[in-house]
């Protein structure tokens, strides 16, 4: 009750689907904003709701960066509700910046808001949290440009690297090979997959692997990356949902013939094995992200976990360092 004094809540700003936020203000002082999330407490999900807003205070309250969204405080409401009171970020999200086309954007701009969330999946990885929804919507942007990562409720410790943990995280376009096969183990090189996902769209302003089943989610990343197999993947053969390529040219499989025939399933639809594309076609496709940025979220999006970038190979990548430099926040294209 103390807490909920110190702030005065205004009007809503969106609603999401565990919570609706609402601007606010620090009591004493009307021009320091805030926002306000108000969870959402329903019925039939009480305790699954709740436990993602218990994760994202108690993840939030341990990280403090410039790329993360800062929890100011949590209080109750009356009606028993639980109010996280963040960081007011008003410029919308990456996801809208590549959807909005009157706001236009350069290779050097690309590289700046790809360098800050760079930053904070780093700074997450060296704090053992895995954040596991990383994706446009959630990278907010901040009065002066700054991109945070937003929207804690799905993160988690990998403290203990022997625990089970669910595949069933991470937004179906951003989640990566090992999650659609059913991974039980697994670390950082998730949410690198999804940072690598998030750059390649802000390079080409559309979905880079759009798919509506998690099976044809599978098949649109083997049409880009080709088929692993025990040579290129190790072990990859032993998922759950693995199923193994016959070798013969499978045309009724791809993608598009797929859709038109409704949602293979799971059970009678074996992959082709595919080849991954070459160079050529991250050239066609990418030119904003140069030799380096095409390298980079090669990098990143490596079907092997193991084999894929950290996030510390990320950051020490010469795609920062080379022309053209990231262009300085303040002067960054924005909303409004
Ligand atoms: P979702 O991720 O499903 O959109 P959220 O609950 O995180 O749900 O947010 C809902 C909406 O509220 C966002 O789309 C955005 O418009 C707004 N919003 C969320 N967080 C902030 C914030 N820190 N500052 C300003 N607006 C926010």
């Amino acid at each position: 009750d103390e807490v909920r004094k110190r702030f005065i809540t205004g009007s809503k700003l969106g609603e999401g689907t565990y919570a609706i936020v609402y601007s606010g203000h620090y009591r004493e002082d009307p021009s320091s904003l805030v926002a306000i999330k108000k969870i959402k407490v329903n019925q039939d999900y009480k305790d699954g709701i709740a436990m993602d807003a218990i994760r994202e205070i108690k993840f939030l309250s341990e990280l403090e960066h410039p790329n993360v969204i800062k929890l100011h405080a949590v209080f109750s409401t009356k009606d028993q509700n639980i109010s996280l009171v963040l960081e007011h970020l008003p410029l919308g999200d990456l996801e809208t910046l590549w959807k909005t086309h009157t706001i236009s954007y350069t290779s050097a701009d690309i590289k700046a808001w790809a360098n800050m969330l760079a930053q904070a999946v780093w700074f997450c990885h060296e704090n053992f949290i895995l954040h596991r929804d990383i994706k446009g919507n959630n990278l907010l942007i901040a009065a002066d440009g700054t991109v945070k990562l937003a929207d804690f409720g799905l993160a988690r410790s990998f403290a203990d690297p022997g625990r089970i943990m669910t595949y069933n995280v991470i937004t179906r376009f951003y989640r990566p090979p090992e999650l659609l096969l059913g991974a039980r183990h697994y670390g950082g090189g998730v949410d690198v997959w999804s940072m690598g996902v998030v750059i390649a769209e802000l390079a080409i302003r559309e979905w880079f692997l759009p798919s509506e089943t998690d099976f044809q989610q599978l098949c649109i990343i083997y049409d880009v990356f080709g088929t692993p197999t025990e040579e290129t993947w190790p072990g990859v053969s032993q998922f759950q949902f693995y199923t193994a390529p016959d070798n013969t040219p499978a045309p009724s499989l791809t993608l598009n013939s797929s859709a038109a025939n409704g949602n293979p399933s799971q059970n009678t639809s074996q992959p082709g094995l595919k080849r991954a594309q070459p160079l050529g076609y991250w050239r066609n496709r990418f030119p904003l992200l140069g030799e380096d940025g095409i390298d980079l979220i090669r990098g990143m999006l490596t079907l092997d976990p193991l084999k894929r970038l950290s996030a510390r190979a990320v950051l020490d990548h010469r795609y920062w360092t080379n022309a053209p430099r990231p262009t300085k926040k303040e002067d960054l294209p924005r909303q409004g």
